[in-house]
């Protein structure tokens, strides 16, 4: 995480379409979008810290907005720039938010969050004829949201940013996340705090769950294939309940329980039901009746013909098990993207094996079940993967994988998620594992906070199930490449890994 800071000295703001009394047009010829254009507006001087710059390309002006040099402006205020090449992407960050643009891109990211780029004004890579070419970003968009005013002199035509130290006002060194907080449980007045189940005779089972205050009101019903009833408990969060106990009594294989920011859910795994009733019985506790169809005692393996659209490729798992696919990318021939540590070679493929083993361990030591796309060093395709996850019946897919650029300094975390994959019938999303996942890995490791990111990846796209894929850390910065070699910060990034998926968990319900 690179601490700077920047503090605001500039009193006025002035909105550059008022930019009316400018200095002397001039007429230069502007190589850009692949072509070249002749520019005759106006032009004018930047003014950072009381320093006059003398940038190799003066602010250009395109729909009264002003595209800027974004290394000689913004390293001047103590922000730090990343270009990565590949992407064409711009990565502007001060101490407590970033900015993120791409070249001819309207969309822009702030700490994470898309939005669009005012009046059209995009990143540009622009040259004078035979002159260097420049990343040129749009001024006071990004100024403002890293905190920074601009101000506009309009009668001596130039443009004004002010920084000081961010040590003058805060020695805060604690990671500031402005717009993707580190997840909190929210407040809640009451909770579940008990479960109890008994045997209420041949094919009866009564479940009884309590709470520390008043039950004020609740919600039920019945869902098939699997068969189970579910009980909605608003502004209900568990505290010391167990979140799965296993009865297999009369038909009732067990019971889970889980919450999220509206309520606490009680999910009864059932199978042959023949009808369950819902009773307050106490004011702070409910029981549920359940009652099965009798299957004849004297036949041990009941006939049941199986249905001719049942997979046979899904495996057997317990009623209600919701399957999670850990997916380590690269492998074999594929190592993924390549760091170096004291000259020798750390490969992607190997450290998403490494993290991806430590997720998959910390999940099934937390009584989940886990299935790996690769265990070893293979090469399974891009299709392979969530193919596995789909005839699996997957309840969620997680890829891992480690970032690169060409700019060492790149570091961070960010997790993606498709787009075209990002329905709610799982009862969740795709953006919310995305951001769950993000939040305990920050919580863990305290990295910089890249946000999270959507992009058609051919794992993620491909999933019937909620889907995320984690970029760790950057293989090409120093810092981060040795870090991800730890046992330490392994067990970190997959401690956080682990937990986005098992929060995310609660909200999932397999459609039929
Ligand atoms: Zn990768």
């Amino acid at each position: 995480m690179r601490k700077i800071g920047i503090s605001i000295i500039a009193t006025a703001v002035f909105l550059f379409c008022s930019l009316t009394l400018a200095t002397a047009a001039e007429s230069m010829i502007l190589e850009y979008d692949g072509g070249t254009h002749e520019y005759n507006g106006e032009v004018y001087s930047l003014v950072v810290n009381n320093q006059l710059l003398d940038p190799p390309l003066s602010p250009i002006i395109f729909n009264d907005r002003a595209l800027v040099p974004v290394r000689e402006i913004f390293e001047e205020v103590g922000a730090t720039v990343n270009y990565i090449n590949d992407t064409q992407t711009i990565e502007v960050y001060s101490d407590d938010s970033y900015v993120e643009l791409k070249i001819n891109d309207n969309i822009a990211y702030i700490n994470g969050d898309k939005t669009n780029i005012p009046d059209n004004v995009v990143p540009k890579l622009i040259s004078k004829v035979g002159g260097e070419t420049k990343t040129m970003v749009p001024v006071r968009f990004i100024s403002e949201n890293i905190g920074l005013d601009v101000e506009f002199d309009s009668n001596g035509g130039a443009i004004i940013i002010d920084s000081e130290d961010y040590e003058n006002i805060t020695g805060s060194e604690e990671p500031v996340i402005d717009d993707e907080p580190v997840y909190e449980p929210p407040v809640v007045q009451s909770y579940l705090t008990g479960i109890s189940y008994d045997v209420a005779g041949d094919n009866k089972v009564n479940v009884t769950v309590q709470a520390s205050e008043e039950i004020n009101s609740y919600s039920d019903f019945e869902l098939k294939a699997p068969e189970r009833i579910v009980v909605d408990l608003p502004a209900l969060k568990l505290n010391g309940v167990p979140e799965n106990v296993a009865i297999n009594e009369c038909g009732v294989s067990a019971v889970r329980l889980g919450d999220n920011d509206e309520r606490a859910r009680v999910v009864i795994d059932v199978t042959n039901l023949r009808n369950y009733s819902v009773t307050q019985t106490a004011p702070n506790e409910l029981t549920i009746e359940v009652t099965t169809r009798k299957i004849p005692a004297a036949t041990p393996a009941p006939i049941v013909t199986a249905k001719p659209t049942a997979k046979p490729s899904k495996p057997a798992r317990p009623a209600g098990t919701k399957l999670i696919v850990l997916d380590a990318g690269h492998g074999g021939s594929d190592s993924g993207a390549v760091g170096y540590m004291g000259g020798n070679a750390v490969l992607e493929k190997t450290l998403t094996l490494q993290i991806t083993n430590r997720v998959k361990t910390i999940l099934e030591n937390a009584g989940y079940t886990v299935s790996m796309t690769r265990t070893g060093d293979t090469l399974p395709s891009l299709v392979e993967r969530p193919t596995q996850a789909n005839e699996e019946n997957a309840a969620v897919f997680v890829s891992i994988h480690i970032n690169s650029a060409e700019a060492t300094d790149a570091n961070g975390t960010e997790v993606f998620y498709a787009e075209s994959n990002n329905g709610d019938t799982y009862g969740t999303t795709s953006e919310k594992l995305a951001k769950n996942i993000l939040n305990r890995m920050l919580y863990y490791m305290n990295s910089t906070n890249r946000g999270v990111k959507t992009a058609e990846h051919a794992v993620t796209k491909r999933c019937n199930m909620p889907a995320a894929l984690a970029e760790v850390g950057f293989i090409s910065n120093p810092e981060e490449v040795y870090n991800m070699t730890t046992d330490e910060y392994q067990q970190k990034a997959a401690q956080g890994i682990a937990e986005g998926i098992m929060i995310t968990l609660r909200d999932i319900e397999i459609p039929n």
